[in-house]
């Protein structure tokens, strides 16, 4: 029998463990927030209204799993400021909380009244290693970029993030230095995935089609079976940690 499919396709088939359950999750469409549209990307796109159109898709993906409970930190014409983001989450009972972004990095050239770099390339993922939680953000971190580089997607070098962020050991996570809210303010474990590099034309091209988003979706899916079982298991073996020392 003929295999007639490639063989440098990636597999599109997360495997859930038979006791996983079903976890709460929240997505965060960045930006949207009044007065914040975030960057044009080189088609003139605003980045609000691309993240809403990847995070609803991810959010059909995941409910449709049947393993997951997805809250949407903002959805159609709502422009909710961050706090209430992080505070709905938490009420929510969210496990995780997934802020989606695309970056802009370097210096742009005007083609067609719009910005373009086609240097930069890549994913990069962004966690705050504020002592509280440290641990459990970089493995979320860790587990979203080791997820996405198994689907295809090229990890940032980071050559253009200077003192904005240092280089988590693992490709493509990077540790925040700028205090963003979304990264130290949620109670439960929360990245920042910045998808691609929205001036640059080819990464912008791909994040329109469904190939590239169900790759995405499939990524985001291995990557939250991934954190949440092995959260599980290590709040099986402690359930009962010390309390911090008083600082
Ligand atoms: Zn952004």
């Amino acid at each position: 029998m003929l295999l007639l499919c490639s063989l440098s396709l990636p597999t599109l088939a997360a495997e859930f463990p038979a006791d996983f359950g079903v976890h709460k999750v929240t997505i965060d469409p960045g930006h949207g927030a009044p007065g914040n549209p975030g960057n044009e990307n080189c088609t003139c796109a605003e980045e609000e209204d691309e993240m809403l159109r990847v995070a609803v898709e991810l959010r059909d993906h995941l409910v449709a799993t049947g393993h997951f409970d997805v809250h949407m930190a903002r959805e159609g014409e709502a422009t909710p400021e961050y706090w209430p983001r992080v505070n709905a989450a938490a009420a929510y009972g969210s496990e995780a909380f997934l802020s989606l972004h695309s970056d802009t990095r370097a210096q742009a050239t005007e083609v067609d009244g719009c910005s373009t770099n086609t240097e930069h390339p890549g994913f990069s993922v962004l966690y705050s290693d504020e002592p509280e939680d440290r641990e459990r953000r970089a493995g979320l971190g860790r587990a979203v970029s080791d997820a996405m580089a198994a689907q295809g997607f090229t990890p940032y070098s980071g050559a253009d993030y200077g003192q904005a962020y240092d280089a988590d050991p693992t490709a493509g996570v990077f540790i925040d230095r700028r205090g963003l809210l979304m990264l130290r303010r949620p109670t439960m474990p929360s990245v920042i995935i910045e998808t691609h590099h929205a001036w640059a034309p080819d990464e912008v091209a791909a994040w329109q089609t469904t190939e590239t988003l169900d790759r995405f979706e499939e990524a985001v899916t291995v990557a939250l079976i991934a954190f949440l079982t092995v959260d599980e298991a290590s709040t099986a073996e402690a359930p009962h940690p010390p309390p911090p020392p008083d600082p």
